[in-house]
């Protein structure tokens, strides 16, 4: 835990604060806050699946998670993974920054998803067209390069509030991230991600985007080969969880379920 803690914020957030200073028009993150937001934002319904484990081995069982409905949508039966520790460093300071820029704006956000597992991106697909385009491997949430976010009032998720997520959505895009809410065929204004310009192929054949060199993120390849190695953990316990889920029981409800609204990618 104290080691992959020490890589994470240590070599990634306090490093690119002040590298990023120059870059956007908002002041950076203090390390204090980015750690605060990135483990103790409060989800309306979130919770952790496991126990906690002193080992670094196991911090992807600390990871957030949240459950199907917990935002009011149908998300599925395979719990989604919700924590900015599962992402890429250099795009995850980004969404803390996301954050706190709404935030000091006035507008909550709360975390519906990070890192996907092919099980979970499997069973969007098998959920409809209108839940992704990608098949599994093919979305950035796979690489820890994409984040479902939505605003939030009293607890409650604005899934339908344009004038609100227009504003998130200028928010992420100064940040240079990519939103969704600009795609037609998929409109999806809780998605923002960034690749550094590579496309789904590319990710595929393993590589990741090269990180601006003024961010400065001098341990980002230990911080991926880390990440690697708790994205392999996430999907050998979700394909098990995904060969429980289809039983025809549980299948059928997540088909009856249907959709209330907007895709994901
Ligand atoms: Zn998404």
């Amino acid at each position: 835990m104290a080691r992959f803690f020490v890589f994470s914020i240590v070599c990634a957030s306090f490093f690119t604060s002040s590298a990023q200073v120059a870059r956007i028009p908002y002041a950076p993150v203090p390390a204090e806050e980015a750690h605060d937001l990135t483990k103790h934002f409060s989800h309306p319904v979130g919770f952790h699946t496991w126990e906690f484990y002193g080992d670094t081995a196991d911090a992807w069982k600390r990871w957030e998670m949240v459950e199907n409905f917990s935002f009011g949508k149908n998300r599925g039966a395979i719990p989604m993974i919700a924590d900015l520790q599962s992402l890429h460093p250099y795009f995850r300071d980004k969404v803390i920054e996301l954050i706190r820029v709404c935030k000091s704006k006035g507008i909550e956000l709360a975390v519906v998803e990070t890192y996907r597992t092919h099980a979970k991106q499997n069973e969007y697909r098998s959920m409809g067209k209108h839940y992704t385009r990608s098949k599994a491997g093919y979305s950035k949430h796979q690489y820890g390069l994409a984040v479902d976010i939505v605003p939030m009032k009293d607890t409650v998720a604005q899934w339908n509030n344009i004038a609100l997520w227009r504003k998130v959505g200028v928010i992420g895009e100064r940040l240079g991230l990519r939103w969704g809410g600009r795609w037609r065929h998929l409109f999806d204004p809780g998605h923002f991600e960034w690749t550094g310009g590579l496309g789904s192929s590319q990710l595929v054949q393993g590589k990741f985007p090269i990180v601006p060199k003024s961010a400065h993120y001098p341990c980002v390849d230990e911080d991926l080969k880390e990440l690697q190695r708790h994205w392999k953990a996430w999907e050998i316990e979700q394909a098990a969880v995904a060969r429980k889920e289809t039983t025809p029981g549980i299948k059928s409800f997540a088909a009856k379920s249907g959709d209330q609204g907007a895709g994901r990618e």
